[in-house]
């Protein structure tokens, strides 16, 4: 399972990795906690924790699961407290209201004190037979330790297609760059948690913020199965939005990209002024041209439309950014005695 094709050469993360690799605690006193955001899941869960406890049993030291019940309106909380009752090693993070994954994780990834991190989604896409490879790739020094997505086939076409073009978009205009094929599904190390909780931003676009913090990392290829219950809860509108908190969090190319899409139409204009002042020195004035005219008009209208917008989709980040709410809100930290 573990991918020693991944860095064939020592490169500056492998020596970091082994430089790091005496510093991780012994077997025994090793905690870790196992992130779960969870919307709607009241399906998911028992199968879930059925396939996870054998393997965190036999992983030698002591785990928590977390939940992070983000505002489900199914049976999820009765169900996760029900488990947390029977099992101390679950906890509960109550939210108050749906924030969205990424504010469920960043509350998990608050609230937790272990020495590794493992997040995961519920549904079982993210296989839990590969905790063991990546708790090993942590323990030999790695910080941050991903599952990479080998086979796609679950995934429409459409999909795929769509995140491929995302992704190599993101990445030809971020300055941060986001592995192929690569979801939330990962374990990282205390100082990596740490590091995350330092980035106050509201627009918690988690890849890029992953990718962001750098650090030692290494890939663990799998394939993802089909969702096991339940159904996705990103559907393209979501997925559109995911996008754009992306692109617009991470770049500002977007931006920029009109002071040079100006200087072109500008130089164009004084080109064809010039061809029309020659024009109407040769032939004298012309009458036509009000077709010409008007497809100039209606497309530089359009680019200033367009470029109003893109600067609308910045302030409207900098607004919530300037608000200095908090990302989510927690009803209850349900822990051991489950009350
Ligand atoms: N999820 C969440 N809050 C949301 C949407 C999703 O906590 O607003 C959780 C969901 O319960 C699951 C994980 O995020 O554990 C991934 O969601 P899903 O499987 O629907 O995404 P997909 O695999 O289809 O991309
Ligand atoms: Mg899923």
């Amino acid at each position: 399972m573990i991918d020693s094709t991944a860095s064939p050469v020592l490169d500056g993360h492998a020596i970091v990795a082994a430089k790091r690799k005496a510093l991780r605690p012994s077997v025994e006193t090793t905690h870790i906690t196992v992130l779960v955001p969870v919307y709607d899941e009241a399906d998911a869960i028992n199968l879930f924790l059925a396939r996870i406890y054998p393997i965190l049993d036999s992983e030698g030291g002591t785990y928590t699961i977390t939940f992070i019940n983000d505002g489900s309106r199914d049976n999820t909380l009765g169900i996760l407290l029900r488990a947390s009752q029977l099992n101390p090693n679950i906890s509960v993070i109550n939210l108050t209201r749906n924030f969205g994954k990424e504010a469920a994780l960043t509350a998990g990834l608050d609230q937790c004190d272990a020495d590794a991190v493992i997040v995961m989604d519920v549904d079982l896409q993210d296989p839990p037979e590969l905790i063991k490879p990546f708790v090993k790739n942590w323990r030999d020094g790695y910080d941050i330790v991903y599952g990479k997505r080998t086979a796609r086939r679950t995934d429409s076409f459409l999909k795929r297609w769509t995140a491929k073009k995302f992704y190599k978009f993101f990445n030809s205009i971020s300055n941060v760059e986001i592995p192929d094929n690569v979801g939330d599904f990962r374990l990282i190390d205390r100082r990596v948690v740490d590091a995350m909780g330092a980035l106050k931003e509201r627009n918690r676009f988690m890849k890029g913020l992953f990718a962001w913090v750098g650090y030692p990392a290494i890939a663990v290829p799998y394939e993802r199965p089909q969702r096991e219950a339940g159904k996705t809860k990103f559907g393209f509108g979501r997925l559109w939005n995911f996008a754009l908190d992306g692109i617009f969090g991470f770049s500002t190319i977007p931006l920029k990209a009109w002071t040079y899409f100006g200087v072109l139409v500008a130089m164009g204009a004084i080109i064809y002024a010039a061809i029309v002042f020659v024009q109407t020195l040769m032939f004298g004035i012309d009458v036509p041209g009000y077709a010409s005219l008007t497809i100039f008009i209606l497309g530089l209208s359009s680019a200033q439309l367009i470029s109003l917008g893109i600067i609308g989709e910045y302030l409207a980040r900098l607004t919530l950014e300037s608000k200095q709410r908090p990302n989510y809100l927690i009803e209850h930290h349900y822990k051991d005695d489950a009350s």
